[in-house]
């Protein structure tokens, strides 16, 4: 998954807002692990071997899913396999596959009865978690034999590839010079990065935990420090922007919260503690509890305590293409956990 910003007059206040909800997960992700909170430097060692066992399935599942991917191949079997390889591999999905056509840039996944088969420029996002260290990471694929996508997808991966460089072992680099490796890249095959899409920190329970990694030379003099990463790119032939598009039926908790409804209270009890504060979607919970399930997810949305993802779609309806990979940023170790 990605992170999108707004630009514009309002961009201070809705950071803030950002900020504020970001502070509310965390909070929220405490208290639901308020039995067994130990984020301490002692913890370390545990987190940092969940998170390279998470990028090791990450990095198996996509070899998988590229076995798998075919056009008119319909994206519910698509996403339902990759998943299912993930638990299997022995991970979780750290969010729903996200299956992204053409000018949808990101976030889209299947609904339960969804009839769409594969087609175009697809964008495959995985997340894998492994009690809540995630890794995240993505590739594109032409189902078309367009020319214009492959160079897309060469200039996402270019962009990637030159991102990740630029976050030198042993020293301190600005996020404004990696946006800029990447947006060079991306432009000197011909194309434009999405401005207001980015990478992201990663916590326990948390994908995206605060700092955004540009796509773009945004003047930050920010320094990147230890943490974990995800790097993804996206190259577009349109106009290097996205929207807001439709719902995706991808969700997260935001903020505590109840339901007056019983069964409703169950479903909001599974979610709690099945996903905590990570992305999950209502494919999954009709899976679960069946079609009242949906009703209960309905009554849930409404008290105003989830977050609902739209789709993200480029504003010139152009073509889109999109890399990510994982890292592990420690001492003067830089570890890309998802290759
Ligand atoms: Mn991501
Ligand atoms: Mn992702």
């Amino acid at each position: 998954m990605t992170e999108k910003h707004y630009g514009g007059a309002s961009a201070h206040g809705l950071k803030k807002d950002v900020a504020r909800q970001d502070k509310k997960q965390l909070s929220l992700t405490s208290s639901i692990k308020s039995s067994k909170v130990d984020l301490a430097a002692n913890n370390h060692n545990e987190s940092d071997e969940s998170y390279l066992k998470a990028g090791r399935i990450a990095s198996q599942v996509v070899e998988f899913a590229k076995s798998i991917v075919k056009k008119d191949v319909k994206l519910l079997e698509i996403a339902e396999r990759i998943e299912a390889k993930i638990v299997e591999l022995g991970g979780k999905p750290a969010f729903p596959v996200n299956l992204s056509m053409n000018e949808v840039a990101a976030h889209d996944t299947p609904a339960w009865n969804d009839e769409r088969k594969a087609t175009g420029l697809l964008k495959v996002d995985i997340g894998v978690h492994i009690n809540g260290f995630s890794a995240d990471t993505a590739f594109s694929v032409d189902l078309e034999g367009n020319e214009e996508n492959e160079l897309l997808i060469e200039a996402a991966e270019s962009g990637l590839e030159h991102g990740i460089s630029a976050v030198k072992k042993n020293a301190q680099v600005s996020l404004s010079q990696i946006g800029k490796a990447i947006e060079s890249a991306i432009k000197a095959k011909g194309f434009q990065p999405i401005q207001n899409l980015s990478g992201h920190s990663i916590e326990e329970y948390n994908l995206h935990s605060g700092i955004t990694i540009p796509n773009i030379d945004n003047n930050s003099d920010k320094v990147l420090d230890e943490g974990v990463f995800a790097i993804e790119p996206f190259a577009t032939s349109g106009l290097g922007k996205v929207r807001d598009g439709r719902l995706s039926g991808i969700y997260s908790l935001q903020k505590p919260g109840s339901v007056r409804d019983a069964f409703a209270r169950d479903v909001l009890e599974f979610i709690v503690k099945e996903y905590q504060t990570l992305p999950f979607c209502s494919r999954w919970i009709q899976k679960k509890f069946g079609s009242r399930g949906l009703l209960a997810l309905r009554q849930i949305e409404q008290t105003g305590i989830l977050h609902p993802y739209p789709q993200l779609i480029e504003v010139g309806n152009g073509k889109v293409a999109q890399a990510e990979h994982t890292l592990i940023i420690l001492g003067n170790e830089k570890v890309v956990t998802t290759e």
